[in-house]
């Protein structure tokens, strides 16, 4: 922190705050501090916001919360756009009952799109961002940080345990789980209570148009965005997000441990998106399980192991990986791309194109049956998208090509994709963080997975009901599976493949 102030004088974990820029405080008077939210659309939880609000007060100073929405960033669409969307509507009414002026930029093309954190950088005294080590965010900070003359932070409100406390990349959850362990004593059940803003910002204009986020949501049409990737059914935002995870504590925890694999179910958590967009924090949630049921009865200890270590597993490897290293073979552990190397050049059985995996129209009635729910409901159950990864990487020329499929499918459909959890697990499918297996044709050492295996381990049936194509010709190898597979009573569940 410039000019000896130190975090935690103002009550802020510094473990969670990283200097972008070494700019000082400017002498002069300025407006306010400004939260420049990108990642975490919350009001409360918000440890971002937070620390802007402790500096504010520790200056003096109103806090401004300042959010912009292009219509040209990566994967751009309806969908994507109508969760922000939602998001911000509660983020105007949440900010306004905390007192805070929330500034709000939407764009509707690339060209009505104006630069504008240099410009209010000039009438603020710091500005306060998220720490999120993957997509386009490390790069509009590093982009802020070169045209900014005051301080710049970046804080880390998505991981319980701050990300910078694990000081290297790990090697698999095996090697994180331990170091987190060790720490939730001190993160795992602390709260963050609204700071007080001190200094009114009612006075203060910005001098942009305010867009307002109910009437956007209201005319996606007018976006420059893929229309062809149309809206979920299911809302963004806080309010919705916090009723999803009432209702799956209520619903579904009980039995989480053993139902969560099973895709015929559907009683995962369904919340991801709600971390990824920032309208939860993930702390709020595990303090919830854990006051429904107790830390050590087993769903809690299930979702727990999902949300802070498999999860955080994946911000790990994003924050020690710089983001053009992030999806290339070359940054998979050695004998994965030794291994992948060697095979390379194996006849692949299939190879389709990326129109024919997008359309969902391969042999496989169950990766069809998948993509369809990637395509309709923005995500795919835990356990078939390890599978649908899996014969991407069957199924395409090179294991880069299939990495960058992966991605380029995940991050155009998913409502939770873009996000560290994406990144890590496109890489898990080539061996990332996982171990050898017995050597096979094209994905030599990587663990492979297969329809057949999984129609014989689930009842496929309602899944397959609900997703699959009715025009699939009969015949096929995993719904004669599915079929197959005994439906009452049903098998013990083993554990997933991992
Ligand atoms: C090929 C592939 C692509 C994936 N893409 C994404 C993605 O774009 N975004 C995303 O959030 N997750 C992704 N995952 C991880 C995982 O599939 C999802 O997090 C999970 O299915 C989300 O459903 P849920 O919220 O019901 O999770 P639950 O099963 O209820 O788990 C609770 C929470 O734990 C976390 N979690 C669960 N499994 C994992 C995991 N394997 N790795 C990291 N965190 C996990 C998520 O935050 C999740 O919401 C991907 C996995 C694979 C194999």
């Amino acid at each position: 922190m410039p000019e000896g102030i130190s975090w935690s004088e103002l009550a802020v974990d510094s473990a969670r705050v990283q200097e972008v820029n070494d700019a000082p405080f400017p002498s002069g008077q300025r407006d306010f501090v400004l939260y420049w939210c990108m990642v975490n659309h919350r009001w409360e939880e918000n440890h971002a916001l937070d620390a802007a609000i402790a500096l504010g007060n520790h200056l003096g100073l109103p806090v401004v919360v300042y959010q912009a929405l292009r219509p040209d960033y990566p994967f751009a669409s309806e969908r994507l756009h109508a969760w922000a969307l939602e998001g911000m509507a509660d983020m105007a009414r949440g900010c306004a009952a905390r007192g805070l002026p929330y500034w709000l930029e939407l764009p509707r093309t690339a060209k009505e799109h104006k630069p504008r954190i240099a410009k209010l950088g000039k009438r603020a005294a710091a500005i306060v961002s998220d720490l999120f080590p993957t997509y386009i965010i490390p790069g509009h900070l590093q982009g802020a940080a070169k045209a900014l003359h005051v301080p710049l932070f970046a804080v880390d409100a998505s991981c319980v345990v701050p990300m910078q406390r694990i000081p290297a990349a790990q090697v698999g959850a095996y090697a994180l789980r331990p170091k987190l362990r060790k720490l939730w004593p001190e993160y795992l059940e602390q709260t963050l209570p609204p700071r007080k803003v001190k200094a009114s910002g009612a006075h203060l204009q910005p001098d942009f148009e305010l867009a307002d986020p109910v009437k956007a949501r209201a005319a996606l049409h007018t976006f420059a965005v893929d229309h062809s990737v149309k809206p979920l059914d299911e809302m963004g935002g806080r309010k919705a997000g916090l009723k999803a995870l009432r209702a799956f504590l209520d619903e579904r925890l009980e039995g989480y441990e053993e139902g969560r694999n099973d895709p015929g179910l559907g009683q995962q958590s369904n919340l991801s998106p709600y971390w990824h967009w920032g309208n939860l924090f993930a702390g709020e949630a595990a303090r919830a399980a854990i006051a429904a049921k107790g830390k050590e009865h087993p769903a809690v200890q299930s979702f727990l192991e999902e949300l802070l270590v498999r999860r955080e597993l994946g911000f790990n490897f994003c924050f020690h990986t710089p983001g053009p290293r992030q999806l290339t073979v070359d940054s998979l552990p050695p004998w994965a791309r030794e291994t992948l190397s060697r095979h390379a050049k194996d006849p692949r059985p299939h190879l389709y194109s990326y129109e024919q995996l997008a359309q969902g129209r391969t042999e496989d009635a169950l990766w069809n049956a998948s993509q369809k729910e990637l395509r309709e409901r923005g995500r795919i159950h835990n356990y078939l998208r390890m599978l649908w990864g899996k014969k991407i990487l069957e199924w395409s020329p090179t294991p880069q090509e299939a990495l960058d499929r992966i991605h380029r499918l995940n991050d155009t459909y998913a409502v939770d994709g873009r996000d560290p959890a994406s990144v890590s697990n496109f890489m898990w499918i080539l061996g990332l963080h996982d171990r050898p297996f017995q050597e096979r044709a094209v994905i030599g050492k990587v663990r492979p997975m297969s329809s057949l295996r999984t129609a014989e381990k689930f009842d496929l049936g309602p899944y397959l009901e609900r997703w699959g194509e009715p025009t699939t010709a009969p015949g096929e190898e995993p719904k004669q599976a599915a079929k197959a597979a005994p439906k009452k009573p049903r098998r013990p569940q083993r554990k997933a493949a991992r």
